[in-house]
């Protein structure tokens, strides 16, 4: 027996934000949540209670376990270093590029057909919109644009590996974005990111700030979880069903027979 699919929206809890909320009902391993009014799905990226390093996250079992719960959206929420003094710690960031620096993760579904994904433009454009709007109309401070590089971590990057990423055009660093928004690419999901700003990575020129300890991160992170909150329950108000985007249309081109 097949159920219709129940969610259409899915939200990927990053760094600080794992509680099951009062009200959330688990559902085959991931939870769901009434967020903007409607009923969606909550997956903590580390496991409630973050035991899981990101080098260690299930990625391919999370966006697995989206998709089986009829996942077609995904906000993700993440925290970030920044590499620019313009980013600043509290900043909301909606992420419209990747670099991987990551090594030894898996991150395709397919190992037994040749399939070319295109990641040039990997983050849904529409949902960016959305997200736009969103922080516009509640007067946060954000950038509508930026490219973060996912390195593989758990350590933070010395002086000069932060450095090289500013050289390659890199605005903020993370370590889970990858292979997320890839895998979510090749089951031809929309992912939207919403990175929180909370450090100078290993510090930026002219400001005092860093080197970066966990126990910043996570405080930062966590003062702006009630703003996170409200700017996704507005981002969900207007994210319908119905994709204006391209983002179903992945596999399309990219299966060579
Ligand atoms: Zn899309």
């Amino acid at each position: 027996m097949v159920d219709a699919p129940r969610f259409r929206i899915g939200v990927i809890g990053g760094t600080g934000m794992y509680e099951v909320q009062e009200g959330s009902n688990h559902e085959g391993g991931g939870q769901s949540r009434t967020i903007g009014g409607k009923e969606v799905a909550f997956l903590p990226r580390h496991g409630i209670g973050h035991y899981l390093p990101p080098h260690m996250i299930l990625y391919k079992q999370n966006i697995e376990k989206l998709a089986g719960m009829g996942v077609e959206r995904i906000i993700s929420t993440t925290a970030v270093g920044s590499l620019r003094a313009d980013y600043k710690p509290g900043d909301f960031v909606i992420t419209d590029q990747f670099i991987n620096m990551t090594h030894g993760r898996d991150d395709t579904f397919f190992h037994e057909k040749v399939v070319h994904v295109s990641t040039a433009f990997p983050y849904c454009e529409e949902m960016r919109g959305i997200a736009v709007d969103s922080a516009r109309k509640l007067g946060y401070d954000f950038h509508e644009r930026g490219t973060v590089v996912v390195v593989n971590g758990p350590r933070f990057s010395t002086n000069a590996e932060s450095k090289v990423f500013r050289g390659m055009g890199a605005d903020t660093i993370n370590m889970t974005q990858y292979p997320e928004v890839a895998l979510a690419k090749e089951k031809a999901m929309c992912y939207l990111n919403i990175s929180i700003v909370t450090d100078y990575d290993s510090g930026v020129e002219g400001k005092k700030e860093g080197p970066v300890s966990y126990e910043e991160v996570e405080k930062t992170f966590k003062r702006s979880l009630d703003k996170l909150e409200i700017l996704l329950s507005e981002i969900i108000k207007k994210t319908d069903d119905r994709r204006k985007c391209g983002c179903s249309g992945s596999l399309d081109s990219a299966v060579k027979v």
